[in-house]
Order: structure tokens, then sequence, then C-alpha cells
């Protein structure tokens, strides 16, 4: 049994308390692992870790904070097969994909806020022959990291490297459900040789762990992603304490074909965008619009592919899909199917359980699930599924499309179809994502701003948006 430990002033140490929680492995079903359930007293010290390591770090060179993150990521790349297997075993996702996207995507995180925090510059405005303004943008103190399951390793240190790279200390926590990779991350900090305290992260239950780090007075940076009714307690708790906050939170994303668009690489990356992770990305496409002279054809194109798609064991690398993340999620995803057929959804594939025998007996295992004939202000068309399940819908016109797709509350992503270079402009402009992909889906560049609008989040990530917004910027204006 794996005993994970927190990292806390550069050791690796049980909680306060001594108290354990179960982690599943969701292709088994079996718990497999412990971790510390940690509380407020395991956050209290390890904010003191990071408010001792502070001064030191901040007043680094940038050249040689970015040395660490660097070296971390070499370390990171070194065992790619090692943290892809434990990150598949933690969350059910298949090895192929951790090993071709969430742990290469890891080491990249460091790297790129590694070498750009030594590329980040800050603004001067001159007001001619009056005076010189120059911004001066320095680390703020300590950062509270809060990240999600679906992409343990790789959305935190997302967050943890910019919040490193800029000066800053940190103390983070990864989901419950996922806390293996954070555990080998602590490993690899103390290899590469990171100062104590400069990275502190604290395993346990959001309710106790998370909501300490938010409510502790002597953090002033939180950047969290996750869920968008946690965003809202987080914001409640943080805004009053005037704290600087980065909430990256759920999405109900719009996936949008047109008569004209290439159909072969529309039907494919659908595929993709639907089930990619089991449907569990936050940048999945779960409403599919399809324009009316193409609908059929697409319909049939894509449910073709759907069907063939293999459901099961993560570690075998014909399974496309693997397992969701745990029982009480693959029971959300059956009551969203059920709703979807109350609201006079028709199930075109999918909508059922995979049984799997032997040791994969109990694992938690769906079809990928097609539904249509909704309406698309129904609460299956509205409310994030998180799984993977999607709907199809006609469309006539970009004024109807576009109705429909900012309909919801959410405003993430949107991936749009199109040979039409005008109306790609035009659709681009009046949709309310924070991110727009024309003909691709998830092509990512970590120098572009990230997030979403509306209840998809506040501020972005990426790039030098991350640099600004875990650095404090001061105006200095001098007279000349
Ligand atoms: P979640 O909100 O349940 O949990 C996210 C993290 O917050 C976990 O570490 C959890 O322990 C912690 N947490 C829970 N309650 C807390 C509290 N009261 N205070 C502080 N921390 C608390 O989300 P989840 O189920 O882990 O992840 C799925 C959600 O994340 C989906 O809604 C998905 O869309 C969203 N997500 C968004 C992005 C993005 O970039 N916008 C990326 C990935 C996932």
């Amino acid at each position: 049994m794996i005993q994970i430990k927190n990292y806390i002033n550069g050791n690796l140490v049980e909680s306060v308390s001594r108290q354990w929680l179960d982690n599943i492995a969701p292709a088994t079903g079996k718990i497999y692992s412990q971790l510390p359930d940690s509380d407020e007293q395991d956050v209290a010290m390890a904010t003191q870790a990071a408010k001792a390591a502070f001064s030191t770090w901040s007043n680094l060179s940038a050249e040689k904070r970015g040395d660490f993150l660097i070296e971390i990521s070499n370390r990171i790349l070194k065992k790619l097969d090692f943290l892809a297997h434990a990150e598949s075993m933690d969350s059910g996702k298949p090895l192929w994909l951790a090993k071709q996207t969430d742990i290469p995507r890891s080491a990249s995180n460091f790297k790129f806020f590694g070498t750009g925090i030594q590329h980040f510059a800050s603004e001067s405005h001159y007001m001619e022959e009056t005076a010189i303004n120059y911004t001066l943008r320095r680390p703020i103190g300590i950062a509270g990291c809060i990240s999600p399951w679906n992409l343990p390793l790789y959305l935190f240190t997302w967050k943890i490297a910019p919040a490193l790279a800029a000066g800053n200390t940190v103390v983070a926590k990864p989901s419950e459900l996922t806390p293996l990779t954070a555990f080998y991350l602590s490993e690899i900090c103390k290899e590469a040789g990171l100062p104590p305290g400069v990275l502190n992260i604290v395993h346990g239950l959001g309710a106790k762990v998370g909501a300490s780090i938010v409510k502790h007075p002597e953090i002033p940076i939180i950047s969290f992603t996750g869920g968008t009714k946690t965003g809202e307690e987080i914001a409640r708790t943080a805004s009053p304490m005037f704290k600087k906050l980065s909430l990256e939170l759920g999405g109900k994303n719009p996936f949008i074909v047109f008569n004209d668009a290439t159909m072969e690489d529309a039907v494919n990356t659908a595929i993709r965008a639907s089930f990619t992770n089991q449907g569990q990305i936050c940048l999945c496409g779960s409403r599919l619009f399809v324009q009316h002279e193409i609908y059929e054809t697409f319909k049939n194109e894509f449910l073709k592919k759907v069907e063939a798609i293999q459901v099961g064991n993560p570690f075998d690398e014909k399974n496309f899909m693997g397992a969701l993340v745990s029982k009480q999620h693959l029971e959300k995803i059956e009551s969203y199917v059920q709703l979807a057929k109350e609201e006079g959804g028709k199930i075109l594939t999918g909508g059922y359980r995979v049984k799997l025998s032997g040791e994969f007996n109990e694992g938690y295992y769906y079809r990928p699930t097609v539904i249509e004939g909704l309406s698309f202000q129904c609460r299956t068309n509205q409310e994030e599924i998180f799984g993977p399940v999607v709907t199809l819908q006609p469309f006539d016109t970009e004024e109807e499309v576009l109705e429909y797709a900012n309909s919801t509350m959410y405003g993430l992503a949107s991936s749009i179809w199109t040979n039409d270079v005008k109306r790609a402009h035009r659709m681009a402009e009046k949709i309310k994502t924070g991110i727009v992909w024309v003909n691709c889906w998830m092509l990512r560049d970590l120098r572009t701003p990230f997030g979403g609008m509306k209840s998809s989040g506040i501020g972005r990530e990426g790039g030098w948006e991350a640099l600004r917004f875990f650095t404090e910027p001061k105006n200095v204006c001098i007279k000349l």
C-alpha cells in the first residue's frame, strides 16, 4: 500500500492528526494507497515554511530560479513512464494519454516558466519632458494553488511553475482523488535540491485543506481550478479579504460544424473533443451543433466512430477510453443520462455502464454516449456533465447557432468548423468564450491567454498573463 505524505519545509511528513484517507484506483474500484487527511494545522505549518523561505527565494535571480524549474522539468521527463503509470492508476485515464499528454505537459510547464521568467519585462511610460514611469513587478508572497483531478499533474504544475518562477513561495493542494503524482513531484523537488519551504504540498479534502488555504490570512494569492460551485465558495471567502484571485471553472463548450467544413477532420476531431479522457476535460465539446444540410451525414459518420471506441483497462493501449474518476462521478453521469431521457432526448448510442471481467470488474466504465432531440435550453444542454456524454443539435443560420452556443452560464472554449474565413472571423468575434478554436480543438500554445468568461472563471492563465498574476505591479513615476 503506497503511503502518500505531505511535503512541508522540504520534508515528507504525515499529517499532524495522523489520520488517513483511502485512495481508490478507478480502473479496479480497489483501494491501493492512502493519503494524509490533513487539516488547518498542516496548512499552518506549510504556510510558516513558505513564509520563512520567501525572502531568500524571491531575492534569487530569475536565472537561478529558472534553473531550479528546468532541473525539475528534466527530472519529470526522466521519470515519464513511471509518472504516466501513476497518473493512469490514480485517475483511470488511459496510459497512452498520460504518456502522450499529461506528463510531457507537466515537464513543459516547468520549462516554459523557468525560461519565460528570464525574458519577463515590465512596461515603461514616458511623459514628454515631464516624467518617466516604470512598472516594477515584484513577487507577492505565498501563493495558494488548488487543482482538480481531471489532469492531475498537468494542472497542478500549470499553477505552481509560474508562481515559483515569479518569485513567490507556494502552498499547494492537489485533488484528494488524484494525489499520487503530486506526491512524486515532491520527491522530485527534493532530488532537484529545491530549497525547503519554497514549495509545500498539503494533501486532503477540499473542505478542510482547500478551505484552510483560502482563508489563511498570510496567503494573499489564490489560484484555483475546479468546479464553478467551489469557485463561488472560494470567492465568498477570498474576496472580502481582498486576495488576488484566479478562478478557472467549469464549461459547457459548443462544437459547431458548418456546411462547408471538411467533414472528415470535423468528425475525427469531434470524437477527440467529446471523449478524450472520458470527456473529463474542461475544454471538451459537449454540445455538437451541426448545420442542417450535413446533419445526417455528420451524425452517421460520428456514430460509426463512437461505436468503434474501445472502453476498458486503461493500461491496454488499444482502449481509447479508460475509467471515470470515481463511483460518485459515474453515478452523476448516469443521473444526467436519465435526466436527458426525461427531457425527451433520444440516446443514439451508449447510455450504459461497461462491465469488465477479472480485476477490472468493479471499475468505473461507461460507454461514450450521444443524445439527440433535446432543446438547447434544457438542463442536459445547460449544465456541465463532465463525462462521455454529448448532445447533437441541428441548426440553420449563424445567428441561430450563436444564440444556442451563448445560451449557457459558461464561456470557456468553443470549436468552430468552416472553410469560410469571413464566417470564422465573424463567429470568433461574437461567440462568448475565452478560447476559440477554428478547425481544430485543444491546440495549445502556452504563451496564449487561457481561461473563461461568465461562470467559467475570472482571470487568465498562461504566458505573461500568469507571470503578471503572480506579481504585484507598482508604478514608479520619476520627474525628469
Ligand atoms: P472541485 O471544485 O470539486 O475540486 C477542485 C479542487 O478544489 C480539489 O482539490 C478540491 O479538493 C478543492 N476544493 C473542494 N472544495 C473546496 C473548498 N471549499 N475550498 C477550497 N478548495 C476546495 O472540482 P473537481 O471535481 O476536482 O474538478 C472538476 C471541475 O473542474 C469541472 O467543473 C471542470 O470543468 C473544472 N475544470 C476547469 C478547468 C479550467 O481550466 N477552467 C480545468 C480543469 C477542470
